[in-house]
C-alpha cells in the first residue's frame, strides 16, 4: 500500500471512526485524476450511520451511500453525496493508483483449513468468549473439537498478547541472523519449517499478509518484512466452513462495538464539546467546558442511553447553548482479510456450511462425510455463520427424526442477508432438494431485507426446490429460538 492511501485512510478512519478498505472502484478528483474508493468496514458511512455496504472516496470528499436514495442518478449502486463540510485530503493521485499493493490469488481450501487451524491451536478461547458461546447454546463438545480441531478461538493483536500472555504467542520477534544483525522473525516461518511444509505456504489464504514492521529504542533500530496473520479488530474467532467441514474464512466477532458521533449543531465557540459514547452499552455523556463550566476534565451536561441513529439534543448554559448529535454503531462482525496488504490475499466472501454434529466432527477425507454430502437432502437456510453453526447444534433437542428429515439436519448461512445469491452453488454441491427458510423474523419490518429474502424465493423456485418457511414465536434469530424452545410453525411456500 502507498503512503499516500495510507496516509488517507488513518485519516478518515480516525473521521469515520473504525476501518476502512481500498475497493476496486474508482472515482475521479476534480483534476480529473483517478482516485480509489474506500469501503466502509466498521467506519460509519456519515449518510447512513451503516459501517458496511457504502464507499468513501481517498479525499475523503465524495460518499457514494447504498441506503439513502437522492435526486441523483444512482452510480456504483448506490447515490452519490459531497462532503462539503470537512476538508479534503490532499492526495496525489498517480502514486496512489500505480502503486497498489501485489496480492496472491485465493489459497485452495485445503491450504486455508491447514493455515487456519494453525491459527486456532495458536489463539485458544478466552474463558469469555467460551462463556459467550454456552450461554448462546453452544455444547462444550462442539466449543473444543469441530472436524478434528478447536471450534473457535480469540484473536488478540500482538500488543494485548505481548502484555498478557506468554510472549511466545507473538507472531513477531526478533533475533540475530548470520551476519550478526538483528533481523524480524516470524513464529510462521517457525512453524511451518517445524511441520516440514513451506514456509511460502500462507500466501493466498486471506489474512496473511507480510508485514512491514520496526522496532527502535535508544540503541537498537529494526526494520524488516515478516509474514503475519490478522487485522486490528480484536474478538472471537468464527470459522467458515465448506461441505467439506475446511475452514476456508474466518469473521471476528468483536469485543467492542465502535461508534462514531456526528454533530449536527454546534453551540457557540466559546463551548468545547466532549461526547463520549460506548458502543456496547448504549450509554453516552456530554462534557463541557467554557464560560461557567470550570471542572478539569468538563462538567457533564447531559448523559443516558442513545439509539443507534438517534438525534439527540441538549440544552445548557440556561438553555441559551444547543447542541444536536447522533451516534452510530459499527458492525459486530468483521472478516479477516488481508486483501489490500502486501503479498495478501483477496477472496469471495465464503457460504457456511454448518452440519449437524455426526457430519461435523469430520474431517474432509472421511468417507462417512464424502457419501453424505452426495445424499439427497433438506437444509435450513440463515444468515450468519456463528448462528448456523449454534442452530445445526441444537436441531436434533427440538425435533423428531421424521420432522428432520423434512426440514433439514443441517444449516447453511449467507454471512448477510444480501448475499443470498451465494447458497444456489451450495445446494448444488449439497445435492439439495427441499430448503426451510429461517431469517430473523424481524425480517418483515426492514425493507432491505425484505427484498433480498424475496429475491431469494423467487431464485429458489426458479430453480425448483421445495419451499418451506419456518416462523417461530418470540425470539428474533434461529439459533436462539432453538435453545429457548420456541413453538414453530412450518409453512409451505410453493
Ligand atoms: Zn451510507
Amino acid at each position: 500500500m502507498t503512503s499516500e492511501i495510507e496516509k488517507s485512510i488513518e485519516i478518515l478512519s480516525e473521521r469515520y471512526k473504525g476501518r476502512l478498505r481500498i475497493s476496486n472502484c474508482y472515482d475521479y478528483d476534480k483534476n480529473g485524476e483517478k482516485i480509489p474508493f474506500l469501503e466502509f468496514a466498521g467506519a460509519c458511512c456519515p449518510i447512513c450511520g451503516r459501517s458496511h455496504y457504502c464507499m468513501i472516496n481517498a479525499t475523503g470528499s465524495r460518499v457514494i451511500c447504498t441506503k439513502v436514495p437522492n435526486d441523483d442518478k444512482k452510480r456504483l449502486n448506490g447515490w452519490v453525496y459531497e462532503i462539503n463540510g470537512e476538508k479534503p485530503i490532499s492526495f496525489n493521485s498517480n502514486l496512489a493508483v500505480k502503486q497498489r499493493p501485489k496480492t496472491n490469488p485465493q489459497a485452495s481450501a485445503k491450504r486455508s483449513d491447514l493455515l487456519y487451524r494453525i491459527v486456532l491451536s495458536m489463539r485458544p478461547l478466552t474463558d469469555k468468549h467460551r462463556q459467550d458461546l454456552l450461554h448462546r447454546g453452544l455444547s462444550q463438545a462442539v466449543i473444543d473439537s469441530y472436524a478434528g480441531h478447536p471450534g473457535f478461538g480469540s484473536y488478540f493483536t500482538d500488543k494485548t498478547y505481548g502484555k498478557n500472555h506468554h510472549p511466545h504467542d507473538m507472531q513477531l520477534g526478533f533475533a540475530p541472523s548470520k551476519d550478526g544483525k538483528l533481523a524480524f522473525k516470524s513464529r510462521w516461518d517457525f512453524i511451518l519449517k517445524k511441520l516440514g511444509l513451506s514456509t511460502e505456504l500462507w500466501k493466498g489464504v486471506p489474512g496473511f499478509y507480510l508485514k512491514e514492521c520496526r522496532y527502535k529504542n535508544r540503541t537498537i533500530d529494526v526494520t524488516g518484512e515478516a509474514p503475519y496473520f490478522g487485522n486490528n479488530a480484536e474478538g472471537m474467532l468464527v470459522p467458515y466452513y465448506n461441505e467439506f467441514n475446511q475452514i476456508v474464512g474466518f469473521q471476528i466477532r468483536v469485543d467492542h462495538i465502535s461508534t462514531q458521533v456526528k454533530v449536527l449543531r454546534y453551540p457557540n465557540k466559546k463551548y468545547y464539546v466532549n461526547i463520549d459514547a460506548n458502543g456496547d452499552t448504549n450509554e453516552y455523556a456530554v462534557r463541557v467546558t467554557g464560560p461557567g463550566y470550570y471542572d478539569e476534565d468538563g462538567t457533564i451536561i447531559a448523559q443516558g442511553e442513545f439509539k443507534d441513529g438517534e438525534e439527540i439534543n441538549v440544552n445548557f448554559c440556561q438553555g441559551l447553548q444547543r447542541l444536536t448529535f447522533e451516534i452510530k454503531k459499527g458492525g459486530k462482525y468483521f472478516w479477516v482479510s488481508s486483501a489490500n496488504q502486501k503479498e495478501g490475499a483477496s477472496w469471495s466472501t465464503p457460504v457456511q456450511v454448518a452440519y449437524h454434529r455426526n457430519i461435523a466432527k469430520r474431517k474432509a477425507t472421511d468417507q462417512v462425510l464424502i457419501d453424505y454430502i452426495k445424499n439427497p437432502k433438506s437444509v435450513w437456510l440463515t444468515e450468519g455463520g456463528l448462528k448456523a453453526i449454534v442452530a445445526a447444534d441444537n436441531l436434533s433437542k427440538n425435533f423428531s427424526s421424521e420432522e428432520l428429515d423434512k426440514y433439514g439436519r443441517d444449516v447453511i448461512a449467507v454471512a448477510g442477508v444480501s448475499s443470498y445469491r451465494k447458497f444456489f452453488d451450495k445446494l448444488e454441491a449439497l445435492n439439495v432438494r427441499s430448503v426451510t427458510t429461517a431469517y430473523d423474523m424481524d425480517y418483515k419490518e426492514n425493507p432491505q431485507v425484505k427484498a433480498n429474502y424475496d429475491s431469494l424465493i423467487a431464485e429458489l423456485r426458479k430453480r425448483n426446490y421445495h419451499i418451506i418457511r419456518a416462523e417461530w414465536s418470540k425470539e428474533k434469530g434461529l439459533d436462539d429460538a432453538l435453545v429457548k424452545k420456541s413453538s414453530f410453525k412450518f409453512i409451505e411456500v410453493n
